[in-house]
């Protein structure tokens, strides 16, 4: 499997380019102000883009869509109880003073949904708390390592924040303990800002992981 991850300013936000290395087709997720630098990847790397997969929909991973979909031109795909969202962008971007236009249709709701691209399929699991339509996307490499793409639900050290509208805390926590964790402490966990981490080592040394099971138990 093939994997790049770009960002840029003023959001630093994490967008990727997946890809199967025997077909060379890929799904780009969260294209995001590094857009460019992701359509470039896949230009140099001679993919076949298959989706475009949100994560959610802040306006920091949805502002390359726009240029994604006139590209690739493939299905945009986005949780249903995210489409508020999605449709609020210009809105969200008036908030953190950026100027963002209309974003292209949402092609296709998660649910119920078979994604596949190459030899791979994408596994959706929804992981409501930072935002109501948040998911994590599950694809298994070939040597069968799990490759979580959270979103903003969970960072290496940190958990997403839940004062944005729709968010939750005690929802965020049991998506992260209940959904997340059982996936394994080897999964590899890209979150949508800084650095990879991996399940087992947030469940046993991120502050507030660790202090919410300590609080509160696992069950
Ligand atoms: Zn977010
Ligand atoms: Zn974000």
């Amino acid at each position: 499997m093939l994997l790049e991850s770009r960002s840029a300013p003023p959001f630093f936000e994490n967008g990727f380019v997946v890809a199967c290395e025997r077909t060379r087709e890929a799904v780009i997720i969260d294209p995001g102000d590094q857009v460019d630098e992701l359509i470039a990847e896949v230009d140099h790397l001679g993919l076949t883009v298959r989706h475009i997969l949100l994560t959610h929909a802040h306006i920091d991973h949805v502002t390359g869509v726009p240029a994604a979909k006139q590209v690739f031109g493939v299905d945009v795909h986005l949780h249903q109880d995210d489409l508020f969202l999605y449709q609020m962008a210009p809105q969200q971007g008036a908030m953190f003073g950026v100027a963002v236009g209309a974003l292209p249709q949402i092609d296709a709701f998660y649910e119920g949904g078979e994604i596949r691209f190459g030899d791979h399929q994408v596994h959706v699991h929804h992981t409501p708390g930072h935002c109501p339509g948040g998911v994590c996307l599950q694809i298994a490499d070939r040597a069968g390592g799990e490759h979580l793409f959270v979103g903003d639900t969970l960072f290496a050290g940190s958990i997403g924040r839940t004062d944005l509208p729709g968010g939750d805390y005690e929802t965020l926590m049991r998506s992260i303990t209940r959904v997340l964790f059982p996936l394994g402490d080897g999964a590899i966990v890209h979150p949508g800002h800084g650095p990879d981490t991996t399940i087992g080592r947030e469940r046993k040394t991120n502050p507030f992981l660790v202090e919410y099971l300590r609080t509160r138990g696992r069950s």
